[in-house]
């Protein structure tokens, strides 16, 4: 069978060789120094342009000012600061202790940059999805070429902008498109891609970048379960899953996607919800504290999404209007996994609640789905958590909080199976956009002594070696 070869556009195949050509010189040159002055350029041009940064997520998606500095301007600013007072411990080569078998040999561990990478951004965090993978990526010593989302179309034309300021072409530039700019560069020979997007798309990733075997980091979506344990303190709870919910209109990878309560404490922690959501966005459809959804395709999908469910016998209890891309804090109970509602991501402000009397039905259930980006338990009883996390799996999971495991820079952030591969941030992120090379250097090794010819002295010296060995 012959396969479509694709016509890569001129403007991408030179960005491309532009960036290959400068891996060459930088391979000996892009030290320390080198890196933590990117990092400190990255920094100071996200510093000088927050006010655009603002306007462009404001158009975007009508992005409150807040919202922009929390969850997009300041978890990139923390990443370089954490990047740049860790990097030269980051780089230092690591000692291998010696085993008997390579008696008489040294050995470690040198992290290297592994060339020219691709990072392809989705549009829900459109400025620190793109721009929180560079960090590591140039901390590791690479270039990059980004792709932000075509959905967010000022915030990608300002990275463009940003970038282009801060950065010679042959060790960052951006270019911007929706999927067929993605599908010329993914037929590229990157040495390394960084896709941050849904599973669907991340399997055609994966397959593209088994095409050059350029080695892949996956950060995907799912749908992240919460429950709500029978002593949980109900309050707390309510307001950290309102926050973890709500904020960016619901359009977070890990926002809590919906609810297990215990039925015996279903009706007052449903009541303590609405209360929250009424403080935090009052109770219409617009909110100055309320993100929009990024536009009229995703907010019909919702629509879609709640109609399926309310015509299949689920009831909404608050919310539930929409006016074009603004949406209320919406919930719902009564779900069944009938209700596309049930097995969708909804990736927007809509939270089913569903009651239980048993944890082994709601582990079963969870277990039964792919498994999740993130989890969220809210409980005081440690035997109850213990037994959720090690009876189930997911990327993270969150102790009687939402979302801020993401901003932990000790932590490493990605999914398992159909929500990810690989991690970010911190540590985990410069070992992603690092190739670990193993050096060994022979000082007396003592191998030669069993080289061939295998002569009866030889087997005896083996035969001592396996009883010591084996
Ligand atoms: P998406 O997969 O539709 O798009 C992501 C990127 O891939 C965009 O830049 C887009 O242009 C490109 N793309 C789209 N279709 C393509 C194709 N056929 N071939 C090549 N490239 C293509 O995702 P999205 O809608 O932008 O983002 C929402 C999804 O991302 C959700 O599933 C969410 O959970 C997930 N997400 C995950 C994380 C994480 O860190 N794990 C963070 C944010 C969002």
């Amino acid at each position: 069978m012959t396969e479509k070869t694709m016509t890569i556009p001129v403007d991408i195949q030179t960005v491309f060789d532009v960036q290959t050509a400068g891996v060459t010189g930088r391979r000996r040159t892009f030290g320390l120094p080198e890196r933590k002055d990117a990092l400190s350029r990255l920094s100071d041009v996200i510093k000088k342009n927050e006010a655009a940064i603002i306007a462009a997520l404001a158009q975007d998606f009508g992005k409150p000012e807040t919202e922009t500095i929390l969850t997009e301007i300041l978890p990139v600013l923390q990443e370089i600061k954490h990047a740049r007072r860790h990097l030269r411990r980051w780089m230092r080569p690591a000692r291998v202790g010696l085993t008997l078998a390579a008696f008489g040999t040294s050995a470690h561990v040198r992290p290297e940059a592994r060339g020219v990478c691709l990072i392809i951004a989705p549009w829900n965090y459109p400025f620190s999805l793109a721009l929180g993978p560079l960090v590591s990526c140039l901390a590791a010593g690479n270039s990059a070429i980004i792709k932000p989302s075509e959905m967010t179309p000022a915030t990608s034309a300002l990275i463009a902008r940003l970038m282009a300021d801060a950065f010679p072409p042959d060790l960052v530039r951006v270019v911007e498109g929706a999927v067929q700019t993605s599908e010329a560069l993914l037929a590229l020979p990157f040495d390394h891609i960084f896709f941050t997007g849904s599973p669907a798309v991340g399997k055609i990733v994966m397959a593209a970048a088994a095409k050059t075997l350029a080695s892949i980091t996956l950060e995907l979506g799912g749908k992240s379960p919460t429950i709500i344990g029978p002593d949980a303190n109900l309050k707390h709870a309510a307001d950290w899953i309102v926050f973890g919910k709500f904020s960016n209109a619901g359009q977070t990878c890990i926002a809590p996607d919906h609810l297990f309560v215990h039925a015996s404490i279903k009706e007052k922690f449903t009541g303590l919800l609405r209360e929250r959501m009424a403080i935090s966005y009052g109770n219409k459809v617009s909110s100055a504290n309320l993100a929009q959804v990024v536009n009229t395709h995703h907010a019909d999908r919702l629509g879609r999404l709640l109609a399926d469910a309310t015509m299949k016998g689920a009831r909404v209890i608050h919310g539930g209007d929409h006016d074009g891309t603004r949406f209320a804090p919406t919930l719902i109970e009564a779900i069944t996994p009938e209700m596309d509602i049930g097995h969708e991501e909804i990736f927007g402000p809509i939270l089913p609640i569903m009651a239980y009397d048993d944890l082994s039905d709601v582990i079963a259930q969870i277990n039964a789905r792919p498994k999740p980006l993130s989890m969220y338990i809210f409980d005081k009883d440690r035997s109850r958590i213990d037994r959720i996390i090690n009876e189930t799996s997911s990327g993270s999971v969150g102790i009687n909080l939402t979302l801020i495991q993401f901003i932990h820079n000790g932590l490493p952030f990605g999914g398992v199976n159909n929500s990810g591969l690989g991690n970010a941030h911190g540590r985990y992120g410069f070992r992603a956009f690092s190739h670990e090379r193993a050096v060994m250097r022979n000082q007396l090794s003592a191998l030669p002594l069993v080289f061939a010819p295998y002569t009866t002295s030889v087997k005896r010296l083996i035969g001592i070696v396996k009883r010591v060995l084996g």
